[in-house]
C-alpha cells in the first residue's frame, strides 16, 4: 500500500480513529434516539465521499445528507443502503427518479408539489418529503405567508408523505451572540405549531448543524446534519470559544482533524540571491536560496491567495512559499532545512513531527473559511484511509 503511493505525485490521509472519535463526540452530546445524518456533500468536504460514508456507517452516523441527487444515487450504486436526504433543489424533471429511488427530499415551494402531483406515481411509491421552512437564512424555505396554502394543496396531492420539516441557521458560525439563532428557533417553533394545528402529524423535526449541535442540545430535536465537525474541523473560532466557555472541555480532546494532505520533494535546486521566482516574479531571493519543487498547485485545490503566503512541512520543519502557486506547481525555500531531500514527504495540511498546519490556518491566510479550504481539494487525488 505505501510503496504504490510512490506512483501518485500527492494524496490525502484520512484518519480512522480520528473520525471515529469525532462521531464518538457528537453521538455522546446528541445521545442515542436522535438521528446523525452524516453531511457527505462536496465530496464529503473534500475528504473523498466513499471512505466517509464507509466510515460513518462503521463508526454510528444513522444516515446521509447530500447536496444533489447525482451524490444520493453515487451512495446508492456504491452499495449504501441508509436514507438519504437529498438538501439541495433536484430538476423537477429529476423528481420521478428521486421518488422511485426512495430519498428523502427537500420541498420549498408548490411548483414541486405540483410537479409531484402530476407524477402519476406507482401505486405502491411515497414522495418522502422534508420541508424547509424560512425562519431568517433568506436561502431556501417556504414562507409563513405561504404556509397555508402550501399545506391545503399537500393534503390534495396522493402519494406526498411528510416525513419531516426543517430549517437552517444563518448566524452561529460567526459570533458570540445568539440572539438570532433564539429568534430563528422561536419561529420554527411557531410554524411547526400551524402545521400541527392544520392536520399534520408531524413526524421528525430538523435543525442543527454542526455549531447548533455543539451550542445548542434544545436544537437537536429529532435529527442533526452533521458536516463539518465529523471531519474534526470547528465551524469557526466563535463556536469553539464558546463550547469552552460551556464546558470548560478542552477542544483537542473533542475533534481531531481527519485529513492529512501530502506530497513530495520533486527537485531541489538553489539559486543564487537576487534571483526572481515563479510567476510575475513576485519573489526574490535576498540570499543564496535552496528552493524545493513540489507538484502541487491551484488545481488541486492548494489555494493561489496562498503565494508567498503559505507553509508546507518538510522533516518537521515549516518551509515557506516562494512566489505564485501555478497550476500544478509551487516552490517553497528549504534553505532552514538543509537536511532536506529529494522524495522526501512534503505536509500541506495536517501535522508532521510536532509541527501541524490546519486548514483554519491556511484559510485564514487567504481569507475564507476551513470549509472552503477542504471542498476545493481536487476530487482525483486518492485518499487513503490509515488508521
Ligand atoms: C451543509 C449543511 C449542513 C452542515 O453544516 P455544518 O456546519 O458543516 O455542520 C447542515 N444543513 C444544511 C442545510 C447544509 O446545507
Amino acid at each position: 500500500m505505501v510503496e504504490s503511493l510512490f506512483l501518485n505525485n500527492t494524496w490525502i490521509e484520512i484518519s480512522e480513529s480520528a473520525y471515529a472519535q469525532n462521531l464518538g463526540f457528537f453521538r455522546k452530546l446528541i445521545g442515542k434516539g436522535t438521528e446523525l445524518s452524516a453531511v457527505v456533500k462536496a465530496n464529503a468536504y473534500g475528504h473523498g465521499w466513499q471512505s466517509i460514508a464507509r466510515l460513518a456507517a462503521k463508526h454510528g452516523a444513522d444516515s446521509f445528507c447530500v447536496h444533489s441527487i447525482d451524490e444520493a444515487q453515487r451512495l446508492r450504486r456504491a452499495g449504501f443502503r441508509q436514507n438519504v436526504l437529498i438538501m439541495g433543489p433536484i430538476p423537477l424533471r429529476r423528481l420521478r427518479e428521486a421518488v422511485e429511488e426512495n430519498y428523502r427530499f427537500v420541498v420549498y415551494n408548490h411548483e414541486t408539489l405540483r410537479a409531484l402531483h402530476r407524477l402519476d406515481l406507482p401505486q405502491d411509491k411515497l414522495a418522502r418529503i422534508h420541508l424547509k421552512l424560512e425562519t431568517g437564512t433568506h436561502r431556501q424555505g417556504i414562507a409563513e405567508a405561504d404556509l397555508a396554502g402550501f399545506l391545503t394543496e399537500l393534503k390534495a396531492t396522493r402519494q406526498v408523505l411528510l416525513e419531516a420539516v426543517y430549517t437552517h441557521f444563518a448566524d452561529i458560525e460567526d459570533t458570540t451572540n445568539y440572539d438570532y439563532s433564539a429568534h430563528q428557533r422561536a419561529s420554527f417553533d411557531k410554524l411547526v405549531d400551524t402545521i400541527k394545528t392544520a392536520g399534520f402529524p408531524i413526524i421528525r423535526r430538523h435543525a442543527a448543524c454542526t455549531a447548533a449541535a455543539i451550542l445548542f442540545p434544545e436544537t437537536h430535536f429529532e435529527m442533526v446534519r452533521l458536516g463539518i465537525g465529523q471531519y474534526g474541523l470547528w465551524p469557526s473560532r466563535e463556536t469553539m470559544v464558546s463550547f469552552q466557555e460551556q464546558t470548560a472541555r478542552s477542544v483537542k480532546d473533542a475533534l481531531r482533524p481527519v485529513l492529512t494532505w501530502k506530497t513530495r520533494l520533486n527537485q531541489i535546486k538553489t539559486v543564487p540571491a537576487d534571483s526572481s521566482v515563479g510567476y510575475g516574479r513576485t519573489y526574490k531571493t535576498t540570499r543564496e536560496t535552496r528552493l524545493g519543487i513540489l507538484p502541487i498547485g491551484y488545481s488541486d485545490g492548494y489555494d493561489r491567495g496562498l503565494s508567498n503566503q503559505g507553509y508546507i512541512l518538510v522533516r518537521g520543519k515549516r518551509a515557506p512559499v516562494r512566489g505564485r502557486i501555478c497550476m500544478n506547481l509551487m516552490m517553497i525555500d528549504l534553505s532552514d532545512i538543509p537536511e532536506a531531500q529529494l522524495d522526501d514527504e512534503a505536509v500541506l495540511i495536517g501535522r508532521q513531527g510536532k509541527e501541524e498546519i490546519t486548514a483554519d490556518q491556511l484559510a485564514a491566510l487567504c481569507g475564507t473559511i476551513n470549509y472552503e479550504i477542504v471542498a476545493r481539494l481536487n476530487p482525483e487525488i486518492p485518499r487513503l484511509v490509515v488508521g
